[in-house]
């Protein structure tokens, strides 16, 4: 299992198949990318098995249409639900637009699950993962956090149990990515008019040496310029740890 998310200048497709490929020893069973294309457009493809069957799926709908600067990837290890193509990782909420990748497990997924059931929402995958992009979404969508892409994130990220890294997308805002994580890794790699987060510095070790590695319950939020890190309720007064990659 392994997690990319990238916002810079380069073709995002291409950073983060990849960073995938790098990521592979990790082992999954399954892949996915989303690439976000700056005119509010979200393009997911995402397919069971190694990541060549992904990328069999992309040139055959033409890569062309995942063109975008931003984006993220996953390699499956599956804990909820069987490793198929609809419980691959990019998932997404119903109106398309906001997307997540996701290691770990979500504890208290049953209940948020039932929530947002009652609410109407109909799910399609059988993880764990699945709630977090319906909760971000209707968080965006009403109520204190509305219209707020990173409020949404926080406000859903301060209900969950367990263990996770998780990357979102909005395709409303193509300029940036929210990565949170607890109990799992999460790394960011600080590049030159790109910025990288990770499972890992070999996702990104080839565009920069520059990391830096994000303490317990920490949310990062990367633009192709900067990033800035917070606790889950927002609160900037963290520590990190920038460090220098100095291997080969
Ligand atoms: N629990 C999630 C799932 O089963 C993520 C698994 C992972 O870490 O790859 O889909």
């Amino acid at each position: 299992c392994g997690i990319v998310g990238y916002v810079g200048y380069r073709d995002a497709l291409d950073v983060v198949v990849d960073a995938l490929r790098r990521m592979e020893y990790r082992g999954y069973d399954s892949a996915g990318v989303a690439i976000v294309d700056g005119s509010g457009a979200l393009a997911v493809e995402r397919k069971a098995g190694r990541l060549a069957n992904l990328e069999a799926e992309l040139d055959q709908t033409g890569r062309a249409a995942y063109a975008g600067a931003t984006g993220m990837g996953h390699t499956r290890w599956a804990t909820h639900g069987a490793p198929t193509d609809r419980n691959a990782h990019p998932h997404r909420d119903v109106t398309g637009k906001v997307a997540v990748v996701h290691n770990g497990i979500i504890e208290n997924f049953a209940p948020l699950r039932k929530e947002l059931e009652d609410a109407g929402v109909e799910l399609n995958s059988d993880t764990d993962t699945e709630v977090t992009v319906h909760l971000v979404a209707r968080a965006y969508a009403e109520g204190p956090t509305a219209g707020d892409f990173v409020a949404s994130a926080l406000s859903v990220l301060r209900r969950l149990e367990g263990a996770f890294t998780l990357v979102f997308a909005h395709a409303d805002h193509p300029d940036r990515i929210v990565a949170a994580r607890r109990s799992t890794p999460l790394v960011v790699g600080v590049g030159q008019g790109e910025m990288f987060v990770a499972s890992d510095v070999t996702a990104f070790i080839e565009h920069t040496r520059e990391a830096v590695e994000l303490g317990q319950d920490q949310v990062v939020v990367i633009t192709a310029d900067g990033y800035t890190v917070t606790d889950f309720d927002g609160d900037a007064d963290v520590v990190t740890k920038p460090f220098t990659i100095d291997w080969d």
